[in-house]
């Protein structure tokens, strides 16, 4: 299967969408159930977060494994620092590996209330030095347009984020934002910096009020005012929101398109319709952007 850095960083425009893994067996039915759906719309890859809704991680692999050989679907693992040891972790990569599955999203985690964790990795870059020293994986990171909750300042986040690149990583994927132009900033900042892998403009359409706390706790995503009034005036209305967040998420994604960010993942999450609706808002757009480039599968 496709290493995702190989479809990155060209002509060609690529919809992806991450996905999250039951919580428990109970929840494995309905999670394959919206897991098919959303690879019937043939993204070009999907993700599978890792402990990040504050379920167990061990249906991350399964549900990896899942979706690339059941659906065909290029498929990543996200693996977290604070979830796993160093043995978990090794553990891990063979078992993607006798699976098929070449792409990992390695990421620290939000560190756990009491600093409770295993501590063999402290941050993401360690992480990324053991997958890049185990060989095989194409590596994928997090990067934050908005600065990292914990960073003092920009400057100093995207020092980190060099570092955390020249670790190995062969693309990053950005935190949610909702500003397009704080993308165009931030990108010119990094390739300045000489962080030159490809980006994935990582879009939320928010579409729930249960988001929107969570947004507010992301201090220091910037909202801005146009999206504070649609919140203000839908928030409380479920089928208004869900119309207004897939518009505003599907109007950022034109403009990233028409300034050129050609690779867009889309955290529509668990919710089928909602990546549908997306899909189909962008179906002429998309077919424009259909270069066959599969020859370079470097990664
Ligand atoms: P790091 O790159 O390690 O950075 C964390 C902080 O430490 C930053 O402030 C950075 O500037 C700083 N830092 C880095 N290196 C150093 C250093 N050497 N010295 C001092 N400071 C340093 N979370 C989950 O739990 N599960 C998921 O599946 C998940 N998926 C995600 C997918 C994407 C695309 C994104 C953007 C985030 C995801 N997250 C997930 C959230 C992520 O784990 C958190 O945002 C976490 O707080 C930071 O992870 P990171 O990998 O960016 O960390």
């Amino acid at each position: 299967m496709m290493k995702v850095a190989s479809m990155l960083g060209k002509e060609r425009i690529t919809l992806s969408f991450e996905v999250f893994p039951p919580r428990n067996r109970e929840g494995i039915e309905s999670v394959e159930q919206a897991m098919r759906e959303i690879a019937a719309l043939q993204p070009d890859f999907i993700s599978v977060t890792f402990g990040a809704t504050g379920g167990r991680s061990e249906f991350t692999l399964p549900a990896v494994t899942h979706v690339q050989n059941m659906y065909h679907v290029p498929a990543i693992a996200h693996f977290t620092c604070v979830s796993s040891t160093r043995s978990e972790v090794h553990r891990m990569m063979s078992d993607l590996r006798d699976n098929g599955i070449s792409n990992i999203l390695a990421l620290r985690g939000d560190i756990p209330e009491g600093n409770d964790y295993p501590m063999d990795y402290h941050y993401a870059y360690e992480l990324i030095e053991e997958i890049r020293s185990f060989g095989g994986f194409c590596i994928g990171a997090a990067c934050y347009p908005d600065g990292h909750p914990e960073s003092r300042n920009m400057q100093e986040d995207i020092q980190h984020l060099k570092e955390k690149v020249d670790a190995g990583v062969d693309y990053l994927i950005t935190q949610m934002f909702f500003d397009n132009n704080i993308l165009y900033n931030y990108l010119y900042r990094i390739r300045e910096k000489g962080i030159n892998v490809p980006l994935v403009a990582g879009i939320m359409p928010v579409t729930n009020v249960k988001q929107i706390k969570r947004i507010r706790q992301l201090s220091g995503t910037y909202l801005p005012m146009r999206f504070k009034a649609m919140l203000d005036r839908f928030g409380d209305n479920p089928a208004a929101m869900t119309e207004a967040g897939i518009a505003y998420a599907t109007e950022q994604i034109i403009d990233l398109i028409a300034n050129n960010v050609n690779n867009i993942h889309v955290y529509s999450m668990n919710k089928p319709g909602v990546a549908a609706r997306i899909k189909a808002n962008l179906a002429e757009i998309l077919e424009m952007g259909k270069v066959d480039d599969a020859s370079d599968l470097t990664c």
